[in-house]
């Protein structure tokens, strides 16, 4: 077979330099609180086998996933004294899993809070687990009530070592009064629980100054460059660029549609350029008419729908030569970070990359 990336449709490039430079600088920002990094999804996309040896590399020591599964494959690249936090709750059944792998269950309510109690009697032993209180996201988390019960009667928590009490906030890329009043639950209920770390900022939350730091804070967006102070210049480094392959130029006029459904009029004599990459890969269908390519550093838009594996777009204003087929053309980069894609598609740089399909040439550097 050929060279990988001659044959690729498209190619990500992932720049972990820049992942690890965005962690480091939220480490010096928040110190001496601990940074975390939070690295579910895959790491948003960019891929944990990479990006946890090269931030566990950088000193990080709390990596946060979603679900189990998502712990196991951090544990197997994390170093031994690396912590591996699961969003997720315990699983009914699952507790000796989390044990056996030294993963912290995050407990989500009592029941969690039992489960790991009644396997900590079986083990004999004290096991670590973190705690998470809600404060207004209404979603995971002790509620005031349960909050309540279990300050009521801490003997619930005998045999629960409680590494961390975190909690998640709602509005943190915002500046909404539901902050200050997630800050002033959360600094309450931790004042009527037993001491222990205290985790509350994710990457927008950090922004918010020291009060929002407490011991541990646990950033995901702003290490992969979305931007975590919107409205505000993105102090993050970008971390990933798509580029992807020029298959076809054709000269088109009036009355000619492009693409499905003929969503695309065509107005002029022009040309249209056809682009390996599409909605399987991550390049949303709600950039259909909205969207921008970059063809040798010049905007070209995606004209008509794109399609599962193809986008086309109008060229008709570059000169011939610009527009060759078998060149790489930039769909994310310094031209189209992340965030401005999003917007484009109308949804949030998170999904952009957590939607990065599979069939890339992934290149790391
Ligand atoms: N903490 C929790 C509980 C989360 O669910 C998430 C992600 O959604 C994060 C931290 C990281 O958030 P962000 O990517 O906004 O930094």
């Amino acid at each position: 077979l050929s060279d990988p990336l001659a044959r690729a449709g498209a190619v990500l490039t992932i720049d972990l330099g820049a992942v690890v430079a965005n962690w480091t600088q939220l480490r010096d920002r928040v110190a001496p609180a601990e940074c975390a990094a939070v690295v579910k999804a895959n790491a948003y996309g960019l891929g944990v086998e990479r990006v946890v040896p090269a931030l566990a590399a950088a000193g990080c020591r709390t990596f946060v996933v979603a679900q189990f599964e998502e712990a196991l494959a951090v544990r197997a690249v994390a170093p031994p004294d690396a912590r591996v936090l699961s969003l997720g709750g315990l699983p009914a059944g699952t507790a000796p899993d989390f044990t056996a792998h030294r993963i912290l269950p995050v407990l989500n309510h009592l029941g969690d809070i039992a489960a790991w109690q009644a396997h900590a009697k079986a083990q004999g032993a004290a096991l670590p687990a973190v705690v998470h209180i809600d404060t207004g996201m209404n979603r995971l988390g002790l509620g005031p009530d349960e909050l309540d019960t279990l300050v009521g009667d801490l003997s619930r928590l005998d045999g629960v070592d409680v590494r961390v009490w975190m909690t998640h906030l709602a509005c943190a890329d915002e500046d909404s009064v539901v902050n200050s009043q997630q800050l002033g639950r959360f600094r309450s209920a931790v004042g009527r629980l037993p001491a222990a770390a205290a985790s509350f900022a994710n990457s927008a939350g950090i922004f918010h100054g020291p009060a929002f730091h407490f011991d541990l804070v646990r950033p995901g967006c702003a290490l992969y460059g979305v931007n975590p102070t919107p409205g505000a210049a993105n102090p993050m480094r970008d971390t990933i660029r798509l580029d992807a392959r020029l298959l076809q130029v054709r000269n088109v006029d009036s009355p000619m549609t492009v693409g499905y459904g003929a969503t695309h009029r065509v107005a002029a004599r022009g040309k249209i350029a056809t682009i390996a990459v599409g909605y399987a890969d991550g390049y949303l269908r709600s950039l259909s008419g909205r969207g921008h390519v970059y063809v040798n550093g010049v905007a070209a838009p995606v004209v008509g729908r794109v399609s599962m594996d193809l986008v086309t777009v109008d060229v008709s204003h570059l000169p011939d030569a610009a527009v060759t087929p078998g060149g790489l053309v930039e769909l994310i980069g310094p031209n189209r970070p992340v965030d401005t894609v999003a917007d484009e598609g109308g949804t949030i740089g998170y999904e952009i990359l957590t939607s990065l399909g599979a069939r890339y040439h992934r290149v790391y550097r």
